[in-house]
């Protein structure tokens, strides 16, 4: 419990540091704690210290962790995994909000799917901000199409982007994969859209990904440690 404290609390700190630095507010920045391979206990340990925004990458392990935590009402679980067509409806019940919608295909099951009881899926696009063949979402110059038929779904709701960049060391690299999300929302905004949310930087880049106009940090390791070997770092779960 102290050494789960301390690392989110940590992690705070960075993300206050941050914003200092860069003349931002933490306020504007969400911080989602991916807990993927981390026992449920974690996470309920973790929302009682005031933690609300857990993000899972698989579809069933967020749908168990989902039935063992239904008494955390206010908990809000966000899917930041990869999303095949035959797991998009646990993903519709379980979550509150989708990052990697990269076809309208996945989007129209999750728009059918999603129960009327619950309240529309918020959902952002991913977009392929390395240009790598081999990486998941949508080309920027894909993005206003998809965003257009996304827009006119009912039943989900889009609130932003999200970018996975290429594993770099380059900081100069980095920061253009952040700029050309941002670029990206900013033209999409140009065109009447009104996305609030840009879901960018992990663990290892969260201050570049501010000063680059993140506003939702998805913090994984440096809150929970190491992932057990089955989790392969997210560029490889494309
Ligand atoms: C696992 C994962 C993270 C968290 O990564 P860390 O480096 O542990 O912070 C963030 N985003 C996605 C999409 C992930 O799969």
């Amino acid at each position: 419990m102290a050494m789960l404290f301390e690392a989110w609390q940590g992690v705070q700190g960075r993300i206050s540091a941050a914003c200092t630095a860069c003349a931002r507010k933490p306020q504007e920045i969400t911080l989602l704690a991916v807990s993927k391979t981390f026992p449920a206990a974690d996470i309920h340990q973790l929302y009682q210290l005031g933690q609300r925004e857990f993000g899972e990458n698989y579809a069933q392990e967020l749908e168990q962790k989902a039935t063992e935590l239904a008494d955390c009402h206010e908990l809000v679980w966000h899917f930041i995994g990869p999303l095949q067509s035959n797991k998009t409806r646990i993903v519709a019940n379980a979550a509150h909000w989708v990052h990697t919608i990269e076809r309208s295909k996945i989007a129209e099951r999750l728009n059918n799917q999603r129960p009327a009881a619950l309240p529309p899926l918020n959902v952002c696009l991913q977009v392929n901000v390395s240009g790598e063949a081999s990486k998941s979402g949508v080309a920027p110059d894909e993005l206003l199409v998809l965003a257009r038929n996304v827009a006119q779904m009912p039943r989900l709701k889009l609130r932003g982007l999200m970018c996975i960049p290429e594993a770099t060391a380059d900081q100069v690299k980095l920061a253009k994969q952040f700029q050309l999300l941002k670029q990206c929302q900013d033209m999409l905004n140009a065109h009447g859209f009104a996305l609030d949310t840009l879901s960018m930087g992990m663990s290892s880049d969260l201050e570049l990904a501010i000063a680059n106009g993140s506003t939702l940090v998805r913090v994984g390791s440096a809150i929970f440690g190491a992932r057990p070997y089955l989790a392969s770092p997210p560029e490889q779960e494309q």
